[in-house]
């Protein structure tokens, strides 16, 4: 298939490339490096020699993505590009609007001018906001009331694309879709071609890596009272090459006129306090860990029921241990210190 991918140069988008060029793909990526990397669009470019282009552009500009839609007849288009922060989508929240909600709505736009079919949403299970105890793990039918700008601006990406693939069927010129509601990806490419680099970083096994490498003094947990086994928060943690097989497995399922939901995590919770453990195993370094009293709004336990996707598209996870997540990160945070500037 040809396919748009955007925000191709970041953690996800890029990973995501790779699995798409490995599988015969073609493959376009856009990013317009506001949080991406260009060493990874170049690594892309090497691994996937013609198979792989790579355009800078900001996906909130009417004229070059329709420009892009049309010059290419892409069979489908993957939309990663995003702001991801819940705590920034709190203090700038009509940011997260215009970048989340204004420009995914363009490139709808866009994609709807040129009869674009199939569509792949990176959606989020911040967007289940804090489900009861009785709909964990949770499942797909669980009522989406996220608690975060972040959350509703993932939200109002499901509306748009249910509402637009309803007036296509209408019209008779089938849209189908999917949304991942992805829970806690981690891990770097197995084969160590790509890696994780956020600036400002606040995923936690990053983070506690930045720590082994001696780069932050310490590891902070917050909460060590919760209702679970040792205290600390649960979460579910999908290898992002495993994350990234979804994407492809979901879209070669889309029919005409499709219109799913599916959560994407391992099905199983993992502690803060086990991915501190693994990482000190992994790392061979004992970094020190502070305690501190919860912060407002940290669900206990959040983890998937990931069934409908194993039922519907046949994927499992290949990593399903925390302890190879975490070296698969360890191998690439080691070799590069200072992310994709080493
Ligand atoms: P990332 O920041 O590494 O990647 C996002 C990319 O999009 C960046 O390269 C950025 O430059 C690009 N981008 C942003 N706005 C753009 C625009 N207007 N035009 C073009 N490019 C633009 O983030 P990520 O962790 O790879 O996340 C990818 C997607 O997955 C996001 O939609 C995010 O909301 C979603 N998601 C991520 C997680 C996670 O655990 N990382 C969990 C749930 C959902």
């Amino acid at each position: 298939m040809n396919i748009l991918v955007t925000g191709a140069a970041g953690y996800i988008g890029s990973h995501t490339c790779a699995r798409l060029i490995a599988r015969g793909h073609h493959v376009l990526g856009v990013d317009s490096l506001y949080r991406g990397h260009l060493a990874a669009a170049q690594i892309l470019k090497k691994l996937g020699q013609d198979n792989f282009n790579f355009v800078r552009a900001d996906i909130a500009d009417r004229f070059v993505i329709e420009s892009l839609l049309s010059e290419h007849r892409f069979d489908a288009v993957m939309h990663f590009a995003a702001l991801t922060y819940v705590g920034e989508s709190i203090d700038s929240p009509m940011n997260y609007y215009r970048q989340n909600v204004t420009a995914m709505n363009t490139l709808l736009d866009a994609i709807d001018r040129v009869n674009v079919q199939n569509f792949v949403f990176s959606s989020s299970c911040a967007t289940y906001g804090q489900p009861p105890e009785s709909l964990i793990p949770i499942p797909e039918s669980c009522p989406q009331e996220p608690l975060s700008p972040y959350g509703r601006t993932k939200l109002a990406g499901e509306w748009m694309m249910r509402d637009l693939a309803e007036s296509r069927r209408r019209a008779d010129r089938p849209f189908a879709y999917a949304a991942l509601r992805y829970f806690n990806v981690a891990g770097c490419a197995l084969d160590g071609s790509l890696g994780e680099d956020h600036t400002p970083e606040t995923h936690l096994i990053p983070v506690i890596l930045q720590a082994a490498l001696g780069q932050r003094e310490s590891i902070q947990i917050f909460g060590t009272d919760y209702p679970t086994p040792d205290g600390t928060c649960i979460r579910d943690y999908v290898h992002v090459d495993d994350l990234a097989d979804a994407h492809i497995a979901a879209l070669e399922s889309l029919k005409p006129g499709d219109t799913k939901a599916f959560n994407l995590g391992i099905g199983e919770g993992v502690s803060v306090r086990q991915v501190i453990d693994a990482a000190k195993r992994v790392t061979g370094v004992d970094f020190k860990v502070i305690e501190h009293p919860r912060r407002a709004g940290d669900p206990a336990r959040l983890f998937s029921d990931s069934s409908l996707l194993k039922q519907e598209l046949g994927w499992s996870p290949r990593i399903t241990s925390i302890d190879d997540t975490v070296k698969s990160a360890w191998n690439w945070f080691k070799s590069h210190p200072n992310g994709y500037r080493s």
